[in-house]
């Protein structure tokens, strides 16, 4: 085999992001809530039924603002899993929670709902829940839980973008749902996000918090007639610039999910007699579930296979990448946690590799990667 050259990651362009962008800068309001961020609004509001969305300029800024919008305070508990993202979390740590840890499912790395419910205390304020690899939580019994116990959910959906759990879109269920448009992720503006109201008593405060704590958005509509300070806040919106990026690839996301399935049932048909000779497993997608096509992993047999397969394939130039050290386990939070019992968690932590994904991958670089993981099993039986 020839040698290739095959990234982990890279941001695939539509071709029209920059005649958008031109377009933005013409129109000379290239603030927040100009045009390209109405249409990116109404594209969310119309293809999922997402009641309000209001872009920002991260994910993380978007959980930011869920925190301040559930006025999470000081002693306040809120349950996450210890498999994911800092920022799933480290926003509410912002306010002053405490986070208590919660185990993944044995299946799938998502938080295993039916350890919830021991954790609640009566401190308890907010479950945060991260569909990893866009695999949706199951969240019948979670939102049973939270409703009984008057939790609030946000829905980490950072990976999520057009995924369902039994039909209902995904980041349509919490309360409070933020999607990342961050250049790893399905559809990309660089740095971006969105923030989805799904219960309406949010609505009002959420502009305000997002315009720096003043009524600039129901100014801007003339609801009132002049605008100031009115709530605490920050400057959580993006440049109009940013949105035209983003309308771009919404523009083609079927396209972009579909080449991305293809790809994902390209890896899994391919390396399908590697998981049936027992060499590694593959992830699971409940019956609820989608698939959204956000990452392709492999759970390795032992750790040590996994850094082994780590260095071959990285001697063959391909990058594949593990992630997500438990956070519990964390130099910033190993000291204030209190449940370290998490068995999946440090599973997932300790065999998952995820293998390159992106638009442009074509079927012989698709080869190259699975033929040298073939090898690597084939050299170490
Ligand atoms: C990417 C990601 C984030 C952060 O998104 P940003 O837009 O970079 O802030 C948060 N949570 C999860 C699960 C992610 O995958």
């Amino acid at each position: 085999m020839e040698k290739r050259k095959i990234g982990f990651n890279k941001p695939y362009l539509t071709g029209k992001e920059t005649d958008y962008i031109l377009e933005s800068v013409q129109t000379r309001k290239i603030s927040g809530d100009g045009i390209f961020t109405k249409k990116c609004h109404g594209f969310f509001e119309e293809r999922y039924g997402f009641e309000k969305v209001l872009l920002t300029t991260s994910c993380t800024d978007a959980l930011e603002m869920a925190a301040i919008l559930l006025e999470i305070k000081p002693g306040d508990e809120v349950i996450a899993p210890a498999y994911t993202f800092v920022s799933s979390v480290n926003a509410f740590v912002l306010r002053g929670a405490k986070i208590v840890f919660c185990d993944s499912e044995e299946g799938t790395p998502n938080i295993d709902v039916d350890k919830i419910e021991d954790l609640i205390t009566d401190k308890t304020r907010a479950i945060v829940v991260v569909h990893y690899a866009g695999i949706a939580v199951n969240m019948d019994p979670l939102m049973e839980i939270a409703n009984r116990k008057n939790i609030f959910v946000v829905e980490d959906a950072a990976q999520s973008v057009d995924s369902y759990y039994k039909g209902r879109p995904l980041g349509s269920i919490g309360h409070l749902a933020a999607f990342s448009f961050h250049e790893t992720k399905n559809v990309i503006s660089g740095e971006g996000g969105m923030l989805v109201i799904n219960d309406k008593k949010f609505s009002e405060r959420a502009e305000i918090i997002r315009e720096k704590g003043t009524n600039r958005s129901a100014f801007f509509r003339g609801e009132v007639d002049k605008y100031g300070w009115v709530d605490i806040g920050s400057s959580f919106l993006p440049s109009d610039i940013i949105a035209a990026f983003l309308y771009a690839q919404l523009e083609n996301l079927d396209d972009i999910q579909k080449k991305r399935k293809h790809i994902w049932e390209y890896y899994y048909k391919n390396l399908s007699e590697l998981s049936e000779k027992g060499y590694l497993r593959f992830q699971e997608i409940p019956d609820y579930a989608t698939n959204n096509a956000h990452m392709f992993y492999i759970l390795c047999r032992t750790p040590g296979d996994r850094s082994g397969l780590i260095k071959y394939l990285k001697s063959k130039g391909i990058d594949a990448v593990f992630h997500y050290l438990s956070l519990n386990k964390s130099k910033f939070y190993k000291d204030k946690n209190s449940n370290n019992d998490l068995k999946y968690s440090d599973y997932y932590t300790e065999h998952l590799l995820r293998l390159p994904f992106y638009y442009e991958l074509t079927d012989e670089d698709l080869d190259y990667v699975i033929n040298n993981i073939k090898n690597y099993y084939l050299e170490n039986e």
